[in-house]
């Protein structure tokens, strides 16, 4: 299956890329499945039922609003987060749901939308299934969708085979392993990005993948530029208060202060990880990278390489992107990018590998060092589970992200001191990471029912 870089960092809403950016993109094609069969006019309700981490932790990950606005016909990456609240309000005042110009349908949010807590279906644990009936109450079609992680989601009709659908373009450089990669490499003297190039260039010209690749960098950029502007409570019930305005302003207040501590570029690092995961948390505009998650820790560490590192240019930002983007690739191929399917180090484990790898292609290391980094950084994050407190992707997570990033950073250095030699090499933790994350209870693979979920008392 050839997956494009784009397909693995997409523009979406938070807070969550399976919870919130998948089922939205599901609502959203089923109606659009309605409107090619012709049954988008016959249709009267639409019944949406969520099922096992969707189910368990849907509310506070904003899937019910994700349904409700990719049924009324908005996606992930056009929405206007600020005029969320008021198509949502709209819908819940009216009780119904706008699906063509011509046909609004009836909504009861108690009664059309469920959250099974208990139930999983088939396939995977991010299940969801929409139902459509006319007026006589016959089902005119019913579709399961799965969201898999990082906004990927995959579809199976209940009558039919499952039908996944997967681009089978031939990619001139393909490559399912590390260890193919770096031969790639080596055979074509090559770096990972210009092998990513050649790849993308497949879809688009040099001149459109480095548009593309500049509109992701100017998304990041935004991103953190809101969150170190937007102070106050995250939504949710926990108050929660967004802590990046204040630290933001600290550093920018006493610049002397960084002559006197040179570890003060951690807390920059920090500050960037910190505003775009509060953006994520509040349902703002982020970059999946590779979930929403896990959406503060390639920014923080794009940012670190641009105001910190001495030769930093556009050029590495792209190449940082492309690198990190196979490496994601290598997770997502074989092993996963949910934390619904490995725990957290799918998500944030997966982020600080690729992060790390980015920045060493930025950097301008060899692919053996790159290689070397982004193994680093997920040896040291094997096990790491996925247990928010609230279902809210809040605590843990916000926190998470600085770590990630900070973590990233040091494989990086670690890397680039060595000669690129090291005894496990990417492919095996890759591979561990996977055992591991089967071995891993359902509790601590966004449920709430394990971890730091349970163990807080509420006030
Ligand atoms: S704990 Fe990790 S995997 Fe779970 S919701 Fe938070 S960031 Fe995502």
């Amino acid at each position: 299956m050839a997956v494009s870089v784009f397909d693995l960092f997409k523009v979406g809403i938070g807070p969550s890329s399976s919870h919130t950016v998948g089922p939205m993109r599901a609502a959203y094609l089923f109606c659009q499945q309605l409107q090619h069969r012709d049954f988008i006019d016959q249709t009267v309700l639409i019944k949406s039922d969520l099922y096992g981490s969707l189910g368990h932790t849907g509310k506070g990950h904003g899937t019910d609003k994700a349904i409700i606005l990719g049924l009324s016909g908005y996606q992930p990456d056009k929405i206007e987060p600020e005029l969320i609240d008021e198509i949502l309000n709209n819908v819940n005042q009216s009780k119904s749901i706008k699906l063509t110009k011509k046909n609004s349908i009836v909504f009861d949010y108690k009664k059309h939308l469920k959250f099974h807590k208990r139930k999983t279906l088939p396939l995977h644990s991010n299940g969801m299934r929409f139902v459509a009936y006319d007026k006589q109450d016959n089902i005119l079609l019913s579709k399961d969708f799965y969201s898999v992680g990082g906004g990927f989601i995959i579809s199976h009709n209940k009558l039919a085979q499952k039908e996944i659908i997967e681009d089978s373009t031939q990619l001139p450089y393909s490559f399912d392993s590390g260890e193919e990669l770096l031969e790639l490499c080596k055979t074509n003297k090559s770096s990972i990005a210009e092998i990513m190039y050649a790849n993308e260039k497949t879809w688009l010209s040099t001149a459109k993948i480095n548009k593309q690749l500049d509109k992701l960098w100017e998304v990041i950029q935004a991103c953190v530029n809101r969150g170190l502007n937007s102070p106050g409570e995250l939504p949710g019930g926990l108050k929660v208060k967004r802590r990046a305005p204040e630290l933001f302003q600290s550093l920018r207040d006493k610049p002397q202060a960084a002559l006197r501590d040179p570890l003060t570029i951690l807390d920059w690092v920090n500050l960037y990880a910190l505003a775009v995961s509060e953006e994520n948390a509040a349902g703002g505009r982020v970059v999946t990278a590779p979930t929403n998650g896990a959406a503060g820790i390639i920014p923080a560490v794009l940012h670190y390489y641009y105001h910190f590192c001495p030769e930093a240019n556009i050029q590495g930002i792209r190449n940082f992107i492309l690198t990190a983007g196979a490496v994601g690739m290598l997770y997502k191929k074989n092993a996963s990018i949910s934390g619904a399917e490995v725990g957290c180090q799918g998500e944030v484990g997966v982020a600080c590998s690729m992060a790390a790898a980015g920045l060493g292609a930025a950097c301008e290391e060899s692919p053996e060092h790159i290689e070397n980094a982004a193994e680093i950084a997920m040896e040291h994050n094997l096990g790491l589970t996925c247990d928010p407190i609230g279902g809210l992707v809040q605590i843990p997570c916000i926190e998470r992200n600085a770590m990630g990033a900070v973590k990233a950073i040091n494989a990086f250095r670690m890397a680039s001191r060595g000669d690129g030699s090291h005894w496990v090499s990417l492919d095996k933790v890759i591979k561990t990471m996977k055992v591991t994350g089967q071995d891993m209870q359902t509790k601590y693979k966004e449920t709430s029912r394990g971890g730091l979920a349970v163990n807080i008392i509420e006030c």
